[in-house]
């Protein structure tokens, strides 16, 4: 168990889209802003 790394996210403010407001679940730091709604839409 790594709490540590759980704990870390877990302090982190929920992201969200920037073009539709949507908040992002993935945590992968390559999709920006953006949901993956509106990166398959561009
Ligand atoms: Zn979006």
């Amino acid at each position: 168990m790594i709490q540590s790394s759980v704990e870390f996210f877990k302090n982190l403010p929920p992201k969200q889209c920037t073009e539709c407001g949507k908040k992002i679940e993935e945590q992968h730091e390559c999709y920006g802003n953006h949901c993956d709604h509106c990166l398959s839409g561009e």
